[in-house]
């Protein structure tokens, strides 16, 4: 193995690649942010037995996938494997649904791990964007969340991606289906784990993605069969709200999340240009998980979505962002006094809000231009000794190839003009 290569599952984001993964992370952010949502940041540990309950004993994710590992001092911990848990547990240690003021509404942007197979869409370090809204039960809340992820994609010129909509019922009316898919899944020709599961976490089965599996289930009872007048009128509501902004939706009676503390509004964002690893986000409300983890009834809705994906969607899709240029101006010195002089140039430039870079090094003018091509700046700025005693610098055009002289004193407003 090479000292210089990243752990198996992971790779790193580098220039200029990285940029698109800030952008992403920007537009899924910037719907949120005019929307009342406030930024959280949590660790990127917790105590193992949050996820232990607020993502689930029996989920792949807290059986297989969790890194989890005891500190030298005995604590056990894990590194986070999804941002719901941690967002409630920090929101219920801050007391902030005591305030008086619910919904709270937050978003996160950060890192998290999971210990799967690798595959393209699938890493073992991979990054999200996610928002919940804790404290309120309100279909207008659950479409609003859709609603701005759906902005989001829009925003960044994805379009086919498609949105799966389902509702999971309630603990009023889950346990009547519960009972009916155990019954009809004791039946089937499924293995011992598929089996054990299905007296567990019935709705899980539903999930297996083997072929074999979900053939025997074409029959399988749905959800939607059950959902008690309440549940209905909820997702009939949010089925309304969101055709009424003009979001297209598919209802999907087969998508499940198998925990119990998931409730009514489930979603899932799947994009038909990547292959299996097809979901870019997903989410849903999840009324009783705040009691899961030891805090009040607190009926809450939120969502995460992959930025790894979202790039990979893009790519898919043949969208190209328009980002701004890292470097508008570059400065080339020939000579000791000019690089003084120039290097006070470049920051009296970037303090004023332009993007300008410096050849540093020795180089000679050759190799300086070489960098100011590389850098994409759309102009340069040549001083020797000559243009000193004459206190003017050489400003070039990279884009016509235009050059001329430009006082040292002007320069700034110059390029103010030029770069607007
Ligand atoms: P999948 O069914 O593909 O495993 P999931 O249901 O485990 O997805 P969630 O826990 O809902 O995914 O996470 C939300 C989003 O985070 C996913 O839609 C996906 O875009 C992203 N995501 C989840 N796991 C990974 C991973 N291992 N690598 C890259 N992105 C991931
Ligand atoms: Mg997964």
């Amino acid at each position: 193995m090479s000292t210089f290569q990243a752990p198996k599952g992971t790779y790193d984001l580098i220039p200029p690649d990285s940029a698109r993964f800030l952008a992403v992370r920007e537009a899924i952010s910037a719907p949120l942010k005019r929307s009342g949502y406030g930024y959280i940041e949590t660790p990127g540990f917790e105590n193992v037995e949050l996820f232990a309950r607020g993502v689930g004993e029996s989920t792949d994710i807290v059986t297989k996938e969790m890194y989890a590992f005891e500190t030298k001092g005995g604590d056990r911990l894990a590194l986070r494997p999804e941002g719901t848990a941690s967002v409630l547990r920090a929101a219920l240690e801050a007391n902030l649904h005591k305030a008086g003021n619910l919904p709270v509404k937050l978003w996160y942007s950060g890192s998290y791990y999971r210990y799967e197979r690798p595959q393209k869409g699938r890493y073992r370090h991979f990054s999200q964007v996610g928002a919940e809204a804790i404290g309120a039960e309100d279909p207008a809340l659950d479409a609003e969340l859709i609603v701005l992820a759906d902005d989001a994609y829009r925003s960044l010129g994805l379009r086919e991606f498609r949105i799966l909509l389902n509702s999971l019922g309630d603990k009023e009316c889950r346990p009547v289906y519960r009972a009916a898919l155990q019954e009809f899944l004791r039946g089937l020709d499924l293995d011992e784990d598929t089996l054990r599961r299905a007296e567990i976490n019935p709705l899980r089965v539903l999930d297996d993605k083997r072929e074999a599996v979900q053939k025997q289930l074409a029959d399988a009872p749905l959800l939607r069969d059950y959902l008690c007048d309440a549940c209905k009128a909820y997702h009939e509501e949010v089925r309304a709200l969101l055709t009424a902004q003009g979001v297209a939706y598919e209802d999907d009676p087969r998508l499940v999340r198998g925990l119990d503390y998931y409730t009514r509004t489930t979603f899932e964002f799947v994009h038909d240009g990547l292959g299996s690893q097809s979901a870019v986000g997903g989410g849903g409300r999840y009324d009783g998980l705040s009691e899961m983890i030891g805090g009040p009834a607190l009926p809450s809705v939120g969502w995460a979505l992959g930025v790894d994906r979202t790039v990979l969607a893009l790519e898919a899709e043949g969208v190209t962002l328009e980002l701004p240029a890292a470097t508008s101006v570059f400065a080339v010195p020939l000579g000791e006094e000019a690089r003084r002089v120039l290097f006070a140039k470049v920051t009296e430039l970037r303090r004023a809000g332009i993007a300008a870079d410096f050849s540093f090094g020795s180089k000679g003018l050759k190799g300086a231009m070489k960098n100011a091509n590389r850098s994409g700046a759309r102009f340069t700025l040549v001083v020797g000794e000559r243009d000193l005693a004459e206190g003017v610098a050489q400003l070039k055009d990279m884009e016509s190839g235009e050059q001329g002289p430009v006082r040292l004193d002007d320069i700034l407003t110059t390029l103010q003009e030029r770069l607007a």
